[in-house]
């Protein structure tokens, strides 16, 4: 097998606490991703798919005579079963991904303040890629034998209309 296709078919730590199970198709298409992406549907251990999201919001107030206010959100994620009552952290890039892995973050963390996204409960994706497969094969010889945990781009996707709320890049 390719070294790409191990990385793609592997799970990193900061999902291990869930299921993961494929969703290439809703995901790769709407977010036009290409091949050195995976993407997955995220459930509880508990067998729950039903879940909330929690990251940090900043709001701003963007037009003029028209005002709207814009709302980003920032990692870390947590995400929350409303059925067993686990409250996981599924991406923090201080410490997941190529970066957090080299202790080399310099994203934008904990910005506003820790919010639930949305009130209801809802199904939760998540995407990350490898898209420079050349700079995971000196991994193995220099004995690092997690290289699924340092991808270089992650995005977190809630909803059935499959909004993204976060993509940080990790490298
Ligand atoms: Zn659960």
């Amino acid at each position: 097998m390719e070294l790409i296709d191990t990385l793609l078919n592997s799970t990193p730590k900061c999902l291990k606490e869930f299921e993961t199970s494929d969703s290439e198709k809703v995901i790769k298409d709407k977010f036009h991703l290409t091949k050195e992406f995976t993407s997955r549907k995220v459930t509880c251990g508990c067998g729950n798919s039903d879940l909330l999201l929690q990251a940090y919001k900043t709001s701003e107030t963007k037009g003029f005579f028209k005002k709207t206010i814009e709302d980003s959100f920032w990692a870390p994620g947590f995400i929350v079963c409303p059925n067993c009552e686990k409250r996981s952290l599924v991406f923090d890039p201080r410490q997941h991904g190529w970066d957090g892995e080299m202790g080399a973050n310099c994203s934008i963390v904990e910005e506003g303040e820790l919010v639930t996204v949305k009130p209801e409960t809802d199904k939760i994706y998540v995407y990350f890629s490898y898209q420079n497969p050349e700079n995971y094969e000196d991994f193995e010889p220099d004995g690092i034998n997690n290289p699924e945990d340092y991808f270089d781009m992650f995005g977190i996707v809630f909803g059935a209309n499959e909004e993204l709320i976060f993509e940080y890049e990790c490298a």
